[in-house]
């Protein structure tokens, strides 16, 4: 059975929990580079990227997360985990892992509209559309070549995508009680 875990060192870890719990999932909250072993998958949050990339690096996370990653674990970022995992990050003031062959720019849509809810179409999850919960959230402006768009809004700006086994999404799948993206996810530490 696939034991999940959830980066916890800041941010919605809770929320994420929960959800897996809710599926039957063995869940667990991972803040020291040693508990990444114990886990087949890793979920990051959504959260502060400036604060998860600044305690990730103080905790010695990220080079035991580039080894697990190399040895095929899967890792999903959500929001700032998204931000974490992206390879370019303009401007970003902390260590982040770089794991993901994309551009996420940070904080895209406004003061006004800071928070915003859509009903997406993403590929790999069946026909019916994903109601999206959007917190101060980025966008991933550009996408390398072995990157897979899985969702984008009406005006095109992409908010989802894949990279093998690597997942990141603009908004807050944990919040809504829909679980076909962590299904999706799920499936990926199976392969
Ligand atoms: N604005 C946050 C950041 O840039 C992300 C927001 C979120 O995770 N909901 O880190």
């Amino acid at each position: 059975m696939t034991r999940a875990g959830v980066l916890g060192l800041q941010g919605d870890f809770a929320e994420h929990l929960h959800t897996l719990r809710a599926m039957g999932v063995d869940a667990v909250d991972v803040r020291r580079p040693q508990q990444l072993d114990e886990v087949d998958a890793l979920i990051i949050p959504g959260g502060e990227s400036t604060t998860i990339g600044k305690l990730a690096a103080q905790y010695g996370i990220i080079p035991k997360l580039l080894a697990r990653v190399e040895e095929g674990m899967p890792v999903w970022g959500t929001c700032a985990g998204a931000i974490f995992i992206a390879k370019d990050v303009p401007g970003h003031p902390h260590p982040i892992a770089g794991l993901m062959d994309m551009t996420v720019e940070r904080n895209v849509f406004g003061r006004q509209v800071d928070s915003f809810e859509a009903d997406l179409a993403i590929a790999g999850i069946g026909p019916e559309p994903f109601h999206a919960v959007f917190i101060r959230a980025p966008r991933i402006a550009s996408v390398g070549p072995g990157v897979t768009v899985l969702a984008a809004l009406a005006d095109g700006t992409i908010v989802a995508a894949r990279q093998g086994r690597l997942l990141a999404t603009s908004f807050h799948p944990e919040l809504t009680d829909d679980q076909r993206l962590h299904q999706l996810f799920l499936s990926l530490a199976k392969g």
